[in-house]
């Protein structure tokens, strides 16, 4: 079932991929296609070829300077990965797999985001406006939009108006597709508010306490990767080894998988060798399964003392706290709480700490991300 869900979702992610190279017009750069060709494909230092030669005219137009674009994947090609993979916030182990290429997908799309876009089943204005990173007013506008929960699957959008400097006159250089009729058989949604949201200017981390949890874990992954943003999961190195198809969905994902303790029990007060024992194991049991050591972690109840931190440098990782004091959902009754409790904290560069097991979670999550991007929010691993 698990490794079902995986390859429909490959699937869906090559077919989106077709659709927006073939069906999108793309602007400046024309190397759209060179993102397929890395699909599937492993490369690594001295690997040869056209692929690696695609790599480079990428890296080279999102600004990662990879020296003489000639396929050989040398010193200065690697540089340019590591420095990729560093600033998206994934293990910078100069090695290009189906990780990285999902980076380099996430931070293309926002970039150069194509001038048209045909949505899919279940996908949102709003979702496909954060994923390309514009503005939602502006794709309200260039597609005279009336209700924008009013679309559907097979609509083509024009996502950026022919001249921002020159916005469309009336009649006149606006877009071809005319607004077409909902099916009738659509269910009528709830009437929304219109409220736009700017091009992302800020940069804002969400972060997932005490999973994976079969009950949450999948919910909020399909929630993300409709949105296309990159998140942090905490996780319980129990829970790990009890759900490791979790661990590898979320890897697979392109999310950062750091670890919460083994027990999640709070480790500051305990002796430094039961303290160290329990963090190995957590992060032994994210690694039998990604390959990947954690980078990132956070203790258990936020705890911390000397000893902690001592330990910390020697285990080589870095610990994160929050910025939500208290978390944003540990006592909220309601979505509603949960969103307030996320935006009184937003500020660019906050780590918001939501917790896998709150009741509210799942369902304020699509409102958080939406809230937070009509605040001019972009969103961020960890790096
Ligand atoms: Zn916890």
């Amino acid at each position: 079932m698990r490794r079902w869900r995986t390859s429909l979702r490959v699937l869906f992610g090559f077919v989106f991929l077709c659709l927006l190279f073939s069906g999108g017009s793309y602007g400046a750069p024309s190397l759209a296609e060179e993102l397929l060709v890395l699909k599937g494909k492993i490369l690594e230092e001295d690997s040869k070829g056209q692929a690696v030669l695609a790599l480079q005219r990428v890296l080279s137009a999102l600004g990662y300077d990879p020296g003489p674009q000639d396929g050989v994947f040398g010193p200065r090609t690697l540089e340019a990965v590591k420095r990729f993979q560093r600033e998206s916030g994934i293990t910078a182990d100069g090695i290009v797999g189906p990780r990285t290429v999902e980076f380099l997908e996430r931070t293309w799309a926002r970039k150069f985001p194509p001038e048209t876009y045909t949505l899919q089943p279940g996908e949102t204005l709003s979702m496909v406006c954060v994923r390309f990173g514009v503005s939602l007013d502006e794709v309200i506008r260039a597609n005279r939009i009336k209700n924008p929960d009013l679309v559907y699957a097979g609509q083509t959008l024009v996502l950026k108006l022919p001249d921002r400097e020159n916005p469309r006159q009336d009649g006149q250089g606006g877009p071809e597709e005319p607004e077409r009729p909902v099916p009738a058989d659509s269910t009528e949604p709830p009437p929304a508010p219109h409220v736009p949201f700017p091009t992302p200017d800020k940069k804002i981390c969400l972060t997932f306490d005490d999973g994976p949890d079969p009950a949450t874990t999948p919910k909020i992954l399909d929630i993300l990767s409709g949105y296309g943003i990159p998140a942090v999961f905490f996780v319980i190195g129990k829970n790990a080894e009890r759900y490791p198809e979790l661990i590898r969905e979320i890897y697979e994902q392109g999310h950062t998988v750091g670890v919460h303790g083994y027990e999640h029990a709070p480790l500051a007060g305990l002796s430094r060798q039961k303290a160290f024992l329990d963090l190995s194991k957590a992060l032994q049991a994210v690694e039998r399964v990604t390959g990947t050591r954690p980078a990132f972690w956070r203790p258990p109840g936020g705890a911390v003392d000397d000893m902690i931190r001592d330990l910390t440098r020697e285990l080589d990782l870095t610990l994160v706290m929050w910025t939500n004091i208290c978390g944003a959902d540990l006592k909220a009754s309601s979505s509603d709480e949960v969103l307030r409790g996320v935006l009184n904290y937003a500020r660019d560069g906050a780590i918001i700490l939501l917790h896998e097991g709150s009741p509210h979670v799942v369902e304020a999550l699509p409102r958080i991300i939406e809230e937070l991007a009509r605040r001019g929010f972009g969103f961020q691993g960890l790096r």
